[in-house]
């Protein structure tokens, strides 16, 4: 089997894209400054699949680009112009795991966009505070590895100070289990802090923990956004 077939039945064939045509909106970048080629664009559904996808493009030595929302601003989300690498969309992982009132912890997939955070923390009264103006678009896979920082950086820090614990799956295809919500974390090495930031090279980031805030500023945030979007129902009819 040739690398396009074992993607396929790995995330099926309604999941991968090989045409130029389909392809195109994910090959250039979000100011249009950068155009990019790829063998095919694969969309994989959980962190198995994606540990499969890498697994078979590490056996074939094949290079790997992820890709989130591709907002960020420098090309990074972008294969370059060879046509060789194989583009990794993360927009399917987007489910929200787990929400822990009790340790103010959200857990998520990689590929949940930050809007749907910040709506899944507001639904259970808590703040998940990352808030920049692509929230519709960005991932969280993106925040982590831009270690995005955002409007309210000062009072609650980037993605890496917000940061529990981490998934990622290693470029051989291991997954790396880092996902917890332990706050008093003094066991050796803080190794999530190597992929954060890292923009993809060290490893493709499926699921995050993160803290979710539930203090007065945080009440007043969420109301002052429960507003904002009551608002918007109304106007929108
Ligand atoms: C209007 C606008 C406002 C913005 N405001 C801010 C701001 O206030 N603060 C700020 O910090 N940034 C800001 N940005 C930049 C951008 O939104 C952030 O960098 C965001 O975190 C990128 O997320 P993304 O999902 O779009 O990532 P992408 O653009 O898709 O990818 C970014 C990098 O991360 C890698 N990557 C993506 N997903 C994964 C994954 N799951 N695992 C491993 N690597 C991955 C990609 O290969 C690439 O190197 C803004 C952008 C726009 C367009």
């Amino acid at each position: 089997m040739d690398l396009i077939e074992q993607l396929v039945a790995i995330v099926g064939s309604d999941n991968i894209l090989t045409a130029a045509g389909d392809m195109a909106p994910y090959l250039l970048d979000w100011r249009g400054y950068y155009r990019g080629a790829a063998r095919c664009l694969v969309r994989p559904a959980s962190s198995e699949e994606v540990s499969a996808v890498v697994r078979a493009c590490s056996q074939a030595g094949v290079a790997m680009v992820p890709q989130g929302g591709n907002t960020s601003l420098c090309g990074a989300s972008i294969p370059d112009e060879s046509g060789e690498a194989v583009l990794i969309c993360l927009s399917r992982l987007n489910r929200i795991r787990k929400i822990d009132l009790d340790n103010s912890s959200i857990t998520v997939e990689a590929g949940c966009l930050l809007q749907a955070v910040h709506e899944a923390a507001l639904a259970a009264w808590r703040l998940f505070p990352l808030a920049l103006a692509a929230e519709g678009s960005c991932q969280i896979g993106g925040n982590l590895s831009t270690n995005a920082g955002g409007v309210q950086v000062i009072r609650y820090g980037n993605m890496r100070e917000l940061t529990l614990g981490l998934e990622v799956v290693l470029p051989s295809g291991e997954v790396w289990n880092g996902l917890h919500g332990l706050r008093k974390d003094n066991t050796g090495y803080d190794l999530k802090q190597l992929f954060i930031g890292a923009e993809g090279t060290l490893g493709i980031i499926t699921g995050a923990g993160a803290q979710a805030f539930s203090s007065a500023a945080g009440q007043r945030y969420l109301l002052a956004g429960a507003r904002i979007a009551a608002g918007r129902r109304t106007s929108a009819g």
